[in-house]
């Protein structure tokens, strides 16, 4: 199930209130701002700070081109 368009526009980072991007294929809520991502569940984005998760794949992108 998608998230709705509507809400994806007002949503923001709880932590620097800027633009999430969102990953429908990995349920989550991106902010690069931050380098950390919401999980959503049952079609709820859980945008709180204590819920972010930081993102971890810039690391793996940088052992892969070593
Ligand atoms: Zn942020």
């Amino acid at each position: 199930m998608a998230l709705d368009e509507k809400l994806l526009e007002i949503i923001v980072c709880p932590k620097c209130k800027g633009d999430l991007i969102y990953e429908p294929e990995k349920e989550r809520l991106i902010c690069k701002n931050c380098s950390v991502y919401y999980p959503i569940k049952d079609d709820i984005p859980i945008l709180l700070i204590e819920e972010a998760i930081p993102i971890e794949e810039k690391k793996r992108y940088n052992y892969s081109n070593e």
